[in-house]
């Protein structure tokens, strides 16, 4: 890996970040809050929430297998995703790489930040070779975006075809693991200190069936966490959303139950889509979603919404003409899908 400082835009690394009320006498006793111009009423939101939300690290770093120093939060994964390029990519100069298709965040966030995206194509079984993604890159690539499971695809790729490229590229690789917990893969996560230029993103929104709340998490070295708390908005996890996220730890069984019930549907529907006239491929996955290319997909997507059921079609996307990605509901959403399509022309 080249160094930390020659990868971080100049700028950032020269950061001077803004300084809040409570940073100012942490880890001193206090009782009067007399400092940050909130209103004295309506406890307990009429104070500003902890900005690097130290109590829900300690609970979670345990269960991630990683350090509460290693773990940035934020609005969502997509807020880690837009900082990677605010603090590596230095605009109209530098670009990133990625696989096609993916999750369509990274793009809009590289455009956003007028960063040049460049693509890989998947194979036909949704592969990539390492070789190839390397290639794409040149002295201005930062980062290497990798999604795993994929979405819209559902595969995880091979350890061995990641292993290579965060051994072998210079610069940062971005793992997505917001599906990791549907796998039987073992994250990558655990592996961040073999790693210095590996970041993992995690979500509260697939698995941890909370994507209202709106809570993101990054893992990285410390140092770039550091980054990360720099460049985010001081208060950018609010307080309703650490306690909530605090809450559904305590009451992980219920978490277990719903994921534990989501593979069983998964096993029902696959082979159940299989076996209608009008599906051609179901493609592979290790995630709560399936890709299947059908006949028609714009027509069985307008045929479905017609019916108040909405599946998510891809038939635009590179190399997903007429597929449709699905996502593994309850029995009877499942069910009631299944019957629509069953009834389809
Ligand atoms: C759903 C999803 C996320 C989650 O994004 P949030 O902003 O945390 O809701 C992240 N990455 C991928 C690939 C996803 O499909």
């Amino acid at each position: 890996m080249k160094t930390l400082e020659s990868l971080v835009r100049l700028n950032i690394w020269a950061l001077e970040p803004y300084s809040c009320a409570r940073d100012e006498f942490k880890g001193r006793e206090a009782h009067v809050f007399l400092d940050a111009n909130e209103n004295p009423y309506n406890d307990p939101i009429n104070r500003y929430p902890d900005p690097l939300q130290e109590k829900l690290k300690a609970r979670l770093a345990p269960m991630k297998g990683v350090r509460p120093s290693q773990i940035f939060l934020g609005n969502g994964s997509d807020e880690a995703i837009d900082l990677v390029y605010r603090v590596f990519c230095n605009p109209g100069k530098d670009n990133v790489v990625a696989i096609a298709p993916t999750y369509g965040m990274y793009k809009v966030c590289a455009d956003i930040n007028d960063v040049e995206y460049r693509t890989v194509l998947l194979s036909d079984d949704w592969m990539f070779e390492p070789e190839v993604l390397l290639d794409a890159c040149d002295s201005n690539t930062k980062v290497i975006w990798i999604c795993s499971p994929n979405n819209p695809t559902g595969n995880d790729f091979p350890r061995e075809a990641i292993h290579k490229v965060l051994t072998s590229f210079e610069g940062i690789v971005v793992i997505d693991e917001a599906y990791s917990d549907f796998s039987t893969n073992q994250p990558f996560r655990s592996l961040l200190d073999n790693y210095p230029n590996i970041i993992v993103l995690n979500t509260f929104s697939k698995a941890w069936a909370s994507a209202a709340i709106r809570l993101g998490m990054a893992f990285a070295s410390e140092e770039i966490i550091v980054l990360f708390n720099k460049v985010k908005y001081p208060y950018n996890v609010n307080l309703l959303t650490q306690e909530k996220a605090l809450s559904l730890i305590e009451d992980r069984g219920a978490i277990d139950n719903w994921l534990a019930q989501i593979r069983r549907e998964k096993e029902n529907v696959l082979p159940a889509l299989h076996e209608l006239p009008i599906v051609q491929k179901v493609f592979p996955t290790d995630a709560n979603f399936v890709l299947v290319r059908v006949t028609d997909a714009d027509q069985i997507y307008r045929y479905l919404i017609d019916k108040g059921i909405v599946v998510r079609n891809r038939n635009r996307v590179q190399l997903c003409k007429d597929c449709l990605r699905i996502t593994i509901g309850t029995r009877q959403e499942n069910n009631e899908l299944l019957g629509a399509l069953r009834f389809y022309k």
